[in-house]
């Protein structure tokens, strides 16, 4: 029997590791300098969070959602994104009384029944974050100046930003029943997802892939206030040099929004272009059993930021190579070679090596084929007399060297961290 991953799920490791790793470090990097705290909430929580928070009648909680039913009889759910996870956890620990200032970020995996494609995952991976608490329409462009910045200095650059208002309660239903109006004399030429849209959920039409082009010239008549406040967030990225452009199909496939939404693609990835995605929410933490709280976050999906790092190698290199140790003889001599190889390590020098039952031979073999720079050759002769073998791969030369010695040298050079 020969066990295989499940279909939609897979291994990351190698190059796609290492993007990985350099998207989630500088994003944290980012994260601290705006002063955003780092959130972990469980990868399981109850279906009923999603239902109400992102909505019956989306893509997500129709088709995508993982249900099952524990021991305990409860209906589970696999989190298919962060903001309903985080907004819950800051209810459930009162987190709006415990910091004054509340922006929290998440980096995490998250699980949607997606029908498979190319690129797509079933398990993929956010970062993402909330600001809670603030009104001011600083905050928004605060969030998209960070996802802006977390995805540039990853080194992906042709990007895109587009933003769009969706009003408030009191402009919202102008423009839902605008949109239902077209979706009423379309009807029969509509896909059957809008046809099930039209009641529930009419703006979801304006992203939908078969029919979004029918709304390209509707009108969005925001309310004096929200007109002002999407004014001002139009000045404010102005103002901080950001390139934007208003879309005004651009509705996102979730509930909760309200007011500013905004979406960043790059040209890397064709169709599948949108690598961040996000607005304000100013009603969820209240519809969730929440005091009323405005909130603004953003979703990045890593995978497709690694896909365009990877497609443009524009991951700064971070190759390095250990130095190898390589001892042979008694046991007495391998004991010596392993503490020689934890002092490299204690000293913070890259180092592999403790093969020691294999030949001298096939240690340097794979000495060479890591690539090292160094290797330490240990016999029973070098331990008796408490010294080691240094040998340069590159100049192919060694020398007898005191342990001491053998770190400040290596560390002299470039092949330390
Ligand atoms: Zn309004
Ligand atoms: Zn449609």
């Amino acid at each position: 029997m020969r066990y295989q991953s499940i279909k939609g799920f897979r291994d990351i490791f190698g190059s796609n590791a290492k993007n990985f790793i350099f998207i989630e470090n500088t994003a944290r990097k980012i994260f601290r300098k705006y002063n955003y705290q780092e959130i972990r909430t469980p990868l399981v929580e109850s279906a009923e969070l999603f239902l109400r928070s992102i909505g019956e009648t989306t893509d997500i909680v129709e088709k995508e959602l993982y249900v099952f039913e524990d021991k305990g009889k409860r209906r589970i759910a696999l989190r298919p994104e962060g903001t309903a996870c985080v907004v819950r956890a800051y209810i459930e620990n009162n987190l709006s009384q415990k910091y004054a200032t509340q922006s929290f970020f998440y980096i995490g995996q998250m699980f949607r029944q997606d029908r498979p494609q190319a690129g797509r995952f079933r398990e993929f991976s956010q970062i993402g974050c909330e600001y809670f608490g603030n009104t001011s329409v600083y905050a928004d462009i605060e969030v998209i100046l960070l996802a802006k910045e977390i995805i540039e200095r990853c080194n992906v650059n042709d990007i895109k930003i587009e933003i769009n208002s969706l009003g408030c309660e009191k402009c919202r239903p102008t423009l839902v029943s605008s949109v239902k109006n077209i979706l009423r004399k379309e009807f029969n030429m509509l896909c059957d997802d809008c046809k099930r849209r039209m009641e529930k959920n009419p703006l979801r039409a304006l992203d939908c892939k078969v029919d979004g082009k029918k709304f390209s010239d509707i009108k969005f008549v925001l309310c004096d206030i929200c007109n002002s406040e999407f004014e001002k967030l139009k000045t404010g990225l102005s103002n901080a040099g950001v390139d934007f452009a208003v879309s005004n199909t651009l509705v996102r496939g979730l509930d909760y929004y309200t007011k500013t939404v905004f979406e960043i693609k790059s040209g890397v990835l064709g169709s599948q272009n949108s690598v961040c995605a996000g607005g304000r929410y100013d009603n969820l933490v209240k519809d969730l059993g929440g005091a009323p709280t405005p909130a603004v976050g953003f979703a990045i999906g890593t995978d497709r930021l690694a896909e365009i790092i990877e497609k443009t190698s524009c991951r700064k290199q971070e190759e390095y190579y250990p130095v190898f140790v390589a001892a042979f003889g008694n046991d007495k001599t391998l004991e010596y070679g392993f503490n020689i190889l934890r002092e490299l390590r204690d000293a913070g020098i890259v180092s592999a090596g403790g093969y020691f039952t294999k030949s001298l031979k096939a240690q340097m073999r794979i000495a060479n084929t890591v690539g090292s720079k160094y290797a330490v050759i240990i016999g029973d002769e070098e331990n008796k007399k408490k010294v080691v073998v240094l040998r340069d791969m590159t100049a192919k030369s060694q020398k007898e060297v005191i342990p001491q010695t053998l770190i400040t040298m290596i560390k002299n050079t470039d092949s330390g961290d």
